[in-house]
């Protein structure tokens, strides 16, 4: 699963990506310099494996992870082939959600492309060049099949559905699943478009205007819901300088400068979560001496198809899963007793599997 984070030339990306893999991609006052996508693979911070690591007394502790992208600068006229154009939107359209970063700090050393820092005029531009681009391709589509359309009652339905979302994005809004039937979004989601992915809208701004909402970001805020929100839109405040900063940090540092600055967590923990939570992602954990674990699966996975995340072998063997939702293994105070008192529950190969699902696999070998 891939997050790509776009927006225009100079408003953070690289700082935020940075922070966000320690990778060392390359940040610097200029427009350019991010050309080729960077992918950073990024720990998912999950409070519950501390937690099942102690219970488990486990050797080692491996948290699940997802990939960012930086995607190189889109400026206005990118849909027209301007700046990289092109190249940038094809990346855009690889990723399985977008994390949208908008300038709202004030800084005279850091030039803006546009040479004034407005957050909604940059969150416009780069909304347009993604609208302009999803245009082209449905129009595209339309015409290659409007002949068909006329003899084919399936495909005069689609062509009807891909009119209907080319009028939402003349408006210049990003379609919604409300707008549409879920047989209907399903299809749209066959038609590749960039603007109907999850969006996560990132307010990067200055350490000062961590703890309130900046006048910048307020306006921000009320553009977003007005126009571009939806069941999978998201606002989240961070300062990338600072997130640079504490990425050299070790646990225990980070959590005493946040404390200093008034904050619960950091910005970047925030966008990973919600980034995991906009793609639909399910964790469930598997917990031993050896090692606990969290794995990664999409929302309606079954047992089986989890249990091949770990190897192939046990998907092929499977026989059933021993489950105990993380929170009552808890409460239940080890497994053991979980299993004395029935919370954990025998699950077959129909069972779908949630998040916090602390799981055993039995299988043939
Ligand atoms: P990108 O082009 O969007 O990838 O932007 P970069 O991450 O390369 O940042 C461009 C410049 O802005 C760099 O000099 C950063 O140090 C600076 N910068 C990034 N975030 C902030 C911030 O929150 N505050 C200030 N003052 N400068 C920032």
């Amino acid at each position: 699963m891939k997050i790509g984070i776009v927006g225009l030339p100079n408003v953070g990306k690289s700082t935020i990506f940075n922070a966000l893999t320690k990778a060392g991609a390359e940040s610097a006052n200029y427009p350019f310099c991010t050309i080729d996508p960077n992918i950073g693979v990024v720990t998912v911070p999950d409070p519950r494996l501390t937690v099942l690591e102690k219970m488990y007394d486990s050797r080692k502790v491996v948290p699940t992870t997802i990939e960012f992208v930086d995607i190189a600068g889109l400026v206005k006229g990118a849909s027209k082939g301007e700046g990289l154009g092109n190249k940038f939107l094809s990346h855009i359209r690889e990723v399985d959600a977008i994390a949208h970063v908008v300038r709202c700090f004030e800084d005279d050393n850091v030039v803006h492309v546009e040479g004034k820092i407005d957050p909604i005029d940059d969150l416009e531009t780069i909304n347009l060049e993604l609208i302009f681009a999803d245009i082209e391709i449905l129009d595209r589509r339309i015409d290659k099949n409007k002949k068909l359309a006329k003899t084919n009652a399936q495909e005069k339905a689609n062509v009807e559905i891909a009119l209907r979302l080319r009028e939402i994005l003349e408006g210049g809004k990003m379609p919604n699943e409300s707008n549409f039937a879920p047989d209907e979004w399903e299809f749209i989601q066959t038609l590749q478009l960039i603007s109907t992915k999850p969006v996560l809208y990132i307010a990067n701004v200055s350490e000062d205007d961590l703890l309130e909402d900046n006048e910048m970001v307020k306006r921000l805020k009320a553009t977003i819901s007005e126009n571009y929100s939806g069941e999978h839109k998201e606002i989240i405040k961070i300062s990338a300088k600072i997130e640079e900063e504490i990425a050299q940090f070790d646990d225990e540092e980070k959590a005493e400068f946040l404390a200093e600055l008034g904050l619960e967590s950091s910005g970047l923990d925030q966008v990973i979560q919600a980034g995991y939570k906009l793609l639909g992602l399910v964790t469930f954990l598997t917990a031993g001496p050896d090692e606990c674990r969290a794995w990664t699966v999409t929302e309606g996975t079954k047992a089986p198809q989890a249990a091949g995340k770990i190897h192939s072998d046990i998907e092929r063997g499977f026989i059933r899963a021993e489950i105990t939702s993380y929170d009552q293994l808890i409460a239940a105070g080890s497994d053991v007793k979980a299993k004395e008192t029935g919370i954990t529950r025998i699950e077959g190969k129909d069972y779908i599997m949630k998040d916090g699902d602390v799981t055993f696999f039995r299988f043939n070998v």
